[in-house]
């Protein structure tokens, strides 16, 4: 098949509605719920209501053989705010460990009740990192124990960071069922609404992304169905006899499984972010005089806007190529998800420093939003693999040693 960079009619439909609802209606709350750090409920209410915040949509996009109809949803969601960005795509990291994880039937169980109605949206939260198990998912101590009595898994611990923890309808939790297979001795499961025993904890003050939700979840003798065990008990029996035998299973734990399918959409995300400081950037350069003339006319300035701009292009052709290899069920030979959420997240860092340069003491207030832009980016080389993660999987990929 031809190469072709052209996208096709559907998928400019779909980059100009996305913008439309980015610039109408999510820049104009940006500020607002950055300064409150509250979760954006209207605003999702609003994406629910044209039906950007809804299964159907992300459905049609996972199912678009492309891959290119998320990254490009998200670039353009993202270029509007991060923070309400991240309320509204939050939902779909749980529903990706559910696709990635569960049965068929766990899928439709499940999944549409996390994004609710359009007349009451609901979220979902994906629990995996733990105070002691961030980077080292092996570390986890959230234990899931079954009750044989009655069949119902008994869940304990104290997941940490997780977005929409707490106000969640439905929380997607992992967990150590057999401590003494380390990684490969982890589930995941459906912990459904109104389920005693699992709480908030700490909600978390942050850098950025304020208008996203991020607590402890807390788990304390929180019982759930058997048959909320993703994937059923027979895959996970199969799955941890093979461990025991010491027979590589060719799987990745749960939580990875889940992270490889949501990178280069991540990506796409620090991808947006970068575009709207940098498009700022462009526009105020050309209006700033100093000296008697634009600051553009500097070669100092319009060098950085041509690297921002580079280097923009380049991450978005990663994400992409990332995107457009899992969807057409090509394999990834030299971690190629990573390299794309890398790439995209250390550039957003890179361009939101600089634009903050370019408009110098402008840049450095909230009157302005590429102060915010710069404190949203810094979250692209932290969450979902920090870049040192990223990195010891490239480099484990291409070199297939065990580097540590
Ligand atoms: C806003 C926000 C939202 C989040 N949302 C979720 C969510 O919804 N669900 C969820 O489960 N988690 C979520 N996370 C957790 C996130 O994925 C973790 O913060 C991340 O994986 C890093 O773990 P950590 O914070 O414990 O850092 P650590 O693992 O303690 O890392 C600290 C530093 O050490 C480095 N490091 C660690 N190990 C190595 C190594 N082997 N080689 C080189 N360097 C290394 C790291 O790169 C980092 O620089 C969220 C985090 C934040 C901040």
């Amino acid at each position: 098949m031809a190469v072709s960079f052209e996208l096709t009619e559907d998928q400019v439909e779909l980059q100009k509605w996305v913008h439309e609802f980015a610039a109408d209606v999510v820049r104009p709350a940006a500020a607002e719920y950055d300064e409150r750090e509250a979760f954006p409920w209207p605003v999702l209410q609003e994406a629910a209501k044209i039906g950007l915040y809804s299964l159907d949509f992300f459905a049609t996009q996972w199912f678009d053989e492309s891959g290119l109809g998320i990254p490009i949803a998200m670039e353009e969601l993202f270029w509007g705010d991060a923070g309400i960005g991240l309320a509204i795509v939050g939902t779909t990291l749980a529903a990706a460990s559910v696709r990635a994880n569960g049965t068929d039937e766990q899928v439709g169980r499940w999944v549409p009740g996390m994004f609710g109605t359009e007349a009451e949206p609901k979220v979902a939260a994906f629990c995996s990192s733990e105070p002691d198990a961030g980077s080292d998912v092996g570390a986890m101590r959230t234990r899931a124990v079954l009750d044989e009595r009655n069949g119902e898994w008994v869940l304990t611990g104290t997941k940490t960071w997780a977005t929409n923890g707490g106000i969640a309808d439905v929380h997607v939790v992992t967990a150590v069922v057999d401590p003494e297979l380390g990684a490969r001795g982890h589930a995941s499961f459906v912990v459904p609404p109104g389920t005693p025993g699992i709480s908030q904890g700490q909600k978390f003050l942050k850098h950025g992304i304020r208008a996203s939700h991020t607590a402890e979840v807390v788990l304390d003798d929180c019982r759930i169905p058997g048959d909320c065990l993703l994937g059923g008990r027979e895959k996970l029996d199969e799955r941890l006899a093979r461990a025991r035998e010491g027979v590589k299973s060719g799987r990745t734990q749960p939580s990875m499984a889940t992270f490889e399918r949501t990178r280069p959409a991540v990506g796409a995300q620090a991808v947006g972010v970068a575009r709207a400081a940098y498009e700022y950037a462009l526009e105020y350069a050309k209006q700033r005089v100093q000296f008697g003339r634009p600051i553009i006319e500097n070669q100092a300035i319009a060098f950085a806007l041509a690297d921002m701009k580079t280097s923009i292009d380049a991450a978005r052709l990663l994400v992409w190529r990332a995107a457009w290899m899992a969807s057409t069920g090509r394999q990834f030979t030299a971690a190629e998800g990573s390299m794309s959420k890398l790439v995209a997240g250390e550039t957003a860092v890179r361009v939101t420093e600089q634009a903050m340069q370019i408009l110098g003491g402008n840049g450095y207030t909230r009157d302005y939003p590429v102060e915010r832009m710069a404190r949203d980016a810094k979250i692209y080389t932290i969450f979902e693999g920090t870049s040192e993660i990223q990195r010891l999987v490239i480099a484990r990929s291409i070199s297939g040693v065990q580097i540590r």
